[in-house]
């Protein structure tokens, strides 16, 4: 094979542009293993990587896609041999690396991880960095305190693929959790997931005092913006936010009460440059706590041409759970 399809974003005169196009392998960025890519995913930060709408692509052409599962084909890396099913998610991978949005990637060893056991390449990509980051925030909850016993937890952006995964990990573990969603529509969506109750995302939104009556036990933020700053006022007494995206906005305007009067905790989560250990633990937590049957719900696949359309609906908030992408279909 001397050329693979990619989809490239370019800049031409401070416009980004996507195409699909055959790129010869020689190309290719420098790294120990090649990789026959099967499957990638959409993420929000995908999107902006598509359209351009958000600085996340370091330098040009560029393969967009944070995520990607398939096999090695080469490896100069005595971890990995030729016929490895392999996975990678993050790593700055789409964004100053070449990503999975093509038929070959060439990557960094100390990046890939085993296919974890039990999972197809198709579901790794369902989970992707969207499932990975909601069971980070889950763990963190775990980690301070936060139990199914104390009371309700919340989820914002909860259609959206960190919010679907952090709705159903939750309900799974027995959690009451409360779905944020600016989509009542897909309420049916979100109760299939595990979701017990439901609130607009304006009345997050709209102006708090600094301390209302407590109510959440524990909180999973996709959101950021206005919707993180109207849940500050009404976390309970040593509950915890975990907060990981800004699909809302990047601004936080708070007061210290929450902090300094209830013992809250902010935990800022990130899914980029989580250590190797931790990565395999919480794959790990993946296999046991993320239902395949409730993976089938969230997922939809999508060949590499959809994305064309589809990077400017995530940005939008117009995609519902997780978009895999074949890139071979
Ligand atoms: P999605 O687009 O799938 O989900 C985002 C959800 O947020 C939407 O479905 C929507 O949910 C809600 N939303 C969208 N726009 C707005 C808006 N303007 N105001 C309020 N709510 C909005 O994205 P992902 O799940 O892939 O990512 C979610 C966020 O998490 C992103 O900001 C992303 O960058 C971040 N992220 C961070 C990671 C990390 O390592 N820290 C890793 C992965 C993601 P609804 O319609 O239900 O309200």
């Amino acid at each position: 094979m001397d050329t693979f399809k990619a989809l490239m974003v370019d800049l031409k005169e401070n416009t980004v542009q996507a195409t699909i196009r055959e790129t010869p392998c020689d190309a290719l960025p420098p790294g120990d293993v090649l990789v026959a890519v099967a499957y990638s995913s959409l993420n929000y930060k995908d999107g902006l990587a598509i359209t351009g709408k958000g600085k996340i692509v370091r330098s040009y052409p560029m393969v967009p896609g944070i995520d990607l599962a398939g096999t090695v084909v080469e490896s100069q890396s005595p971890d990995f041999q030729p016929g490895d099913r392999v996975l990678l998610t993050g790593w700055g991978v789409g964004e100053r690396h070449w990503g999975g949005y093509a038929q070959m990637a060439r990557v960094q060893a100390g990046w890939l991880l085993p296919l974890p056991a039990g999972l197809t390449m198709a579901q790794a990509m369902g989970i992707g960095s969207a499932g990975f980051t909601a069971m980070q925030c889950v763990m963190a909850l775990e980690e301070h305190g936060v139990m199914p016993s104390g009371g309700e937890v919340v989820v914002t952006g909860a259609t959206g693929g960190v919010g679907s995964f952090a709705v159903a990990i939750l309900a799974n573990l027995g959690y009451s959790v409360v779905a944020v969603t600016g989509r009542p529509q897909f309420h049916d969506y979100l109760r299939a997931l595990g979701a017990s109750g439901f609130l607009g995302r304006e009345e997050l939104a709209s102006p708090r005092k600094p301390l209302e009556s407590e109510r959440w036990a524990g909180a999973v933020d996709v959101v950021g913006g206005a919707v993180l700053s109207g849940l500050l006022p009404s976390m309970a007494y040593g509950s915890s936010v975990a907060m990981c995206g800004l699909a809302g906005g990047s601004d936080l305007v708070t007061t210290v009460f929450p902090f300094i009067l209830r013992g809250v905790n902010l935990l800022g989560i990130d899914s980029v440059r989580c250590p190797p250990p931790r990565r395999r633990l919480v794959w790990e937590r993946i296999g046991r706590d993320v239902s395949l049957e409730k993976l089938d719900a969230v997922v939809q696949v999508e060949p590499l041409e959809r994305l064309l359309t589809l990077g400017d609906e995530i940005v939008q908030g117009r995609v519902r759970g997780r978009v895999v992408i074949d890139v071979n279909g």
